[in-house]
Parts: C-alpha cells; sequence; structure tokens
C-alpha cells in the first residue's frame, strides 16, 4: 500500500475506535478454540448484543423448531463459529454506525454491505462451502475500507465516492486519485483491529486480488457484491452479466443465481429487523425475480448453444467433424446448383504421419495435429469450413471458390504445413501434407451428387499421395490428374 496513506492513516484520530465488547469477539475470533462460557458472558455483557443474537438465533437464518430464550441457547443452535462471527458482525457495524461526520450516502454503503452478506451466504451454501457465517461476516466487511477512507479525508474522498457509478468504477477512482484504494484500506484497517487474517484478506479478495487459500472463499465473496448489485440496480443489463460472470468463476451457473436470490429474499426482512435498513423494496421484488428468471433463459440458450458447438467439433483438434462436414457439404452442393456458384471440396492427408508417431510418440503427434489445425484456421475465411476426417486426414469447403483460386490457397496451406515446427522435449516435429480438391459449378465442371463430389477430390489425394506426397492434385479435362507443388 502507499507508505503516505498508510502513515495518514495511522496517524488518523477519526477512524472508529471498537468499544470493549467488540475488542473482546475479536480476541474470541482469534482463539482457536472458544469455550461456550466464555462466548457467553461477552455477549452478556452487552444487552444489545444479547438481543441482536437472540433474534437471529429466532430469524429465518436458522429455521428450527426450538426456540432460544437465552444466549446459551441461541449458540447452542447456530453454534460457536457461527455465532462469533454474527457477534463480530454486529459489533463492527455498530461501531461504524455510531461514527457520525462521514459525508457518503450511508444508506446505499450498508445496503450494499448487507446485501453482500447476504449473497455470500446464499452463493456459499449453493457451492457447498463450510463456513457460511464467516462468508457473511467477510462479505459484510469487504468494503469497510471506504469508511477508513471517508474518516481520513472526508473532503477529497466524498466527491470520488459521489462520482463512481458502481463499486469496480470506485476503486479505479481511489486509485486514480490516491493510489490506495479501499480494498487495501480495508485490509489495513481489518489487520490492525487485529481480526483473522482470513476476513482482512477478503477486503482483498473482494476486487480478486488475492490468491485462494480455502477454495471457494475468495470467488464467494468476489461474486456477492455484484449478485448484491442485482438487488440494488433491477433490470440493469451490465449489472446481470457481471453476476454471471462473477458466479461463473465461482462454479455456479444462472439457475444457482436466481436460487440465491430466493434465498437471499425471503432473508432480507430478519435482516431488516436486525439492522434497522430496509434492504429490500417490495416493489422491486418483482423486477428482481423477473431479472432471475431471464438470467436463467439466457443461461440454458448459451447451453444449448455450447452443446451445439461441441457436437459438431472434433475433441481434439477443436476443427469441424465430419457429421458437420457432411451437412455443410450437402447444403452447399444444392446451394451451388440453385444458384451457379462454384464450389470446391479439397481433403487433406499428413504425409507418414504413422512415422511421426513411431518416433516421437502419439503425444507429439497430436501436438502436431492440433497446431496444424490451429495454423491452418488462421489462413481461411470465414465462410470456409475446416474439418476433421478422420485419422490425420482433414477436408475443407470452399464455398464460391474458383479451382483457380482453390489452387491457390490450397499451396499456401501445403506452405504452411511444412513449415510448422512442433516442439518435443528437444526436437522439432516437421511435416508435409498432400491434397486433393474438386470443383463443382466451375466452367464444365458438374458432379451428380455430393457424394460423387467428394469421392472425386478423395480420388485427387490418393493421385498426390502415389506422385510422391508433400503436392496438390486435382482431376484435369480427360481424367487424369494435375499437380502443384
Ligand atoms: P501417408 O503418407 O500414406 O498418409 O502415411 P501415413 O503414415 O500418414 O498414413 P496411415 O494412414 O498409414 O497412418 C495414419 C496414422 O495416423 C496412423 C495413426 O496412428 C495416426 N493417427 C490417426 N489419428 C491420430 C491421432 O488422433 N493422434 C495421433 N497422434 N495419431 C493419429
Ligand atoms: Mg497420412
Ligand atoms: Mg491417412
Amino acid at each position: 500500500m502507499n507508505p503516505l496513506i498508510t502513515q495518514r492513516l495511522q496517524l488518523c484520530t477519526t477512524l472508529p475506535t471498537l468499544p470493549a465488547v467488540a475488542l473482546r469477539v475479536v480476541d474470541l475470533a482469534n482463539s482457536p478454540d472458544v469455550h461456550m462460557r466464555e462466548l457467553c458472558d461477552t455477549v452478556a455483557r452487552d444487552p444489545a448484543l444479547t438481543a441482536k443474537l437472540l433474534r437471529v438465533s429466532n430469524s429465518a437464518f436458522y429455521q428450527s423448531r426450538r426456540k432460544p430464550s437465552n444466549v446459551r441457547e441461541a449458540v447452542g443452535l447456530m453454534g460457536m463459529r457461527a455465532s462469533v462471527m454474527i457477534a463480530l458482525s454486529f459489533t463492527l457495524t455498530n461501531a461504524f454506525r455510531s461514527q457520525s461526520g462521514a459525508r457518503l450516502d450511508m444508506t446505499l454503503f450498508w445496503r450494499r454491505a448487507l446485501l453482500s452478506a447476504l449473497a455470500a451466504r446464499a452463493l456459499g451454501a449453493r457451492r457447498g462451502l463450510e463456513y457460511i457465517d464467516d462468508l457473511f461476516t467477510a462479505a459484510l466487511l469487504q468494503d469497510v475500507g471506504v469508511l477508513a477512507l471517508a474518516s481520513m479525508m472526508p473532503d477529497e474522498y466524498a466527491p470520488v465516492y459521489a462520482s463512481a457509478r458502481d463499486n469496480d468504477a470506485l476503486l479505479e477512482a481511489e486509485r486514480a486519485a490516491f493510489d490506495c484504494g479501499h480494498d487495501e484500506a480495508g485490509h489495513w484497517l481489518l489487520a490492525r483491529w487485529k481480526l483473522p487474517d482470513y476476513l482482512a484478506q477478503a477486503c482483498l479478495a473482494s476486487h480478486a486480488l488475492q490468491a485462494e487459500p480455502e477454495p471457494g472463499m475468495h470467488a464467494c465473496i468476489a461474486a456477492s457484491g455484484p449478485v448484491a448489485d442485482l438487488v440494488l440496480y433491477p433490470g440493469n443489463a451490465a449489472v446481470a452479466s457481471r453476476a454471471a460472470i462473477a458466479a461463473a468463476r465461482l462454479g455456479l451457473d444462472a439457475a444457482a443465481i436466481s436460487d440465491a436470490l430466493k434465498q437471499l429474499a425471503n432473508e432480507a426482512p430478519a435482516m431488516e429487523e436486525l439492522f434497522d435498513i430496509t434492504l429490500f423494496r417490495p416493489s422491486d421484488a418483482a423486477a428482481i425475480m423477473a431479472q432471475a428468471q431471464e438470467l436463467l433463459v439466457t443461461h440454458q440458450l448459451h447451453e444449448m448453444r455450447e452443446m451445439e458447438a461441441r457436437s459438431q467439433r472434433d475433441a481434439l483438434t477443436g476443427a469441424h467433424n465430419r457429421r458437420h462436414f457432411e451437412e455443410v457439404v450437402r447444403r452447399e452442393f444444392e446451394l451451388s446448383n440453385r444458384h451457379g456458384w462454384p464450389l470446391t471440396v479439397a481433403l487433406l492427408d499428413i504425409d507418414h504421419f504413422k512415422s511421426v508417431n513411431d518416433t516421437y510418440g502419439h503425444q507429439a503427434g497430436d501436438m502436431v495435429l492440433i497446431s496444424m489445425v490451429r495454423t491452418i484456421m488462421k489462413e481461411l475465411r470465414q465462410e470456409d469450413l475446416f474439418a476433421r476426417f478422420g485419422g490425420e486426414e482433414f477436408a475443407l469447403v470452399l464455398p464460391g471458390t474458383s479451382i483457380a483460386a482453390a489452387g491457390n490457397l490450397l499451396l499456401r496451406l501445403k506452405r504452411v504445413v511444412s513449415g510448422l515446427m512442433v516442439r518435443h522435449e528437444d526436437q522439432l516435429v516437421t511435416v508435409t501434407a498432400s491434397f486433393g480438391m474438386a470443383s463443382h459449378m466451375d466452367g464444365e465442371r458438374r458432379f451428380d451428387t455430393h457424394e460423387a463430389f467428394i469421392k472425386a477430390a478423395d480420388e485427387a489425394l490418393y493421385a498426390a499421395k502415389h506422385a510422391g506426397r508433400d503436392r496438390v492434385a486435382e482431376h484435369d479435362e480427360n481424367g487424369g490428374f494435375v499437380f502443384r507443388q
């Protein structure tokens, strides 16, 4: 972090100080094994905290037929770790909210913080993460750096905060203005308060700066803000796609986001009461759910397209597969007949590929196939199709291309293939390829069926092999072959 800012924060007298009970809770959060009595005693010293914990344990968060009536029962129901996290959330939030003088729109700040906390919990549950109450606290505190910066320099910070359109833009503006973002400032503050390191790290994780110590935790924090934004800015397409991307990083799909939003809507009333804030405007609820539904539909369409693309592609090389090639040839052959457009089909077969495998191994052979496909794809137009026919044999469909133009293209492809050098261990593997082609609707060239058309290209390929490989062959008018090298 910028040392000047660190120094200013250290000297800052307007940062909130933690009340005794909060310090005690932080201690408990750092202890590997907390005793039930210690926790209950600490909580009991603060009547407001006692009341809050009881209310949480009786709320939608912990649906249970048992209705805790004292702190001990509440902690028993929620578990020690969760209770400490909840106590931490209350005491720290209180410390900040009782602080006056910040010139920011604090309502929006706390709405986002609390919605993020709920979102992190809901996303974590869907991802099967273990400590969802830690996620709650970590997400709740992820933006406390904003409060630290605002306390330290209220006049300079307020306009930067007010002008940023979202949390990412705010971070960028802070870095530009102060060479320090709220992610770093929050991390600094939580570390100074001696919060457990993984909670302090969450501030950095919220903007994906941190490597993942516990799988999913940081990705979950990073997704919590964008999902909270779905509630804060219903109907905003950019917000929706950011949420979908963040959730995808966490390994969750749109259906899971939609589910998490439903959980969030269920739990929001309890949170509103506990933290005395309005999170969800009932009038927005319908729009939010509609958006979740839309995300789901878009996602399903996307899945279908992906599946379709996958089934048209060869798994090893990413070239189109033979089935797709055959469909395209059939369609293009018809179009060519209907409109009189020329159409060329070419087959390519790598020369002596068996000996590549025999000399360097099958894996090196695979690498050659992959890099050859990648290289050839770069040479083709959008409308050309390149497919793996099987093994080391490939096919090209070149719509609107005459035999002369196709001949030039194939010579160029022949050259790029023989120029390929694939590194395998300490050696460079090179190959050559042979090509056979046929054209339809070019001058007098005509075929009755697309099968006969492909067969002609195959005969030309065979002739190229027979004539010595590393060349391009086509039928001539007299039933013989013409070669190009
Ligand atoms: P020619 O010049 O006559 O085409 O000789 P060739 O060795 O290339 O031809 P042949 O058809 O006899 O052998 C093809 C070889 O391609 C045999 C097979 O092991 C190899 N092959 C087919 N598919 C794959 C693959 O996916 N990966 C690898 N590494 N090798 C493959
Ligand atoms: Mg071969
Ligand atoms: Mg072959």
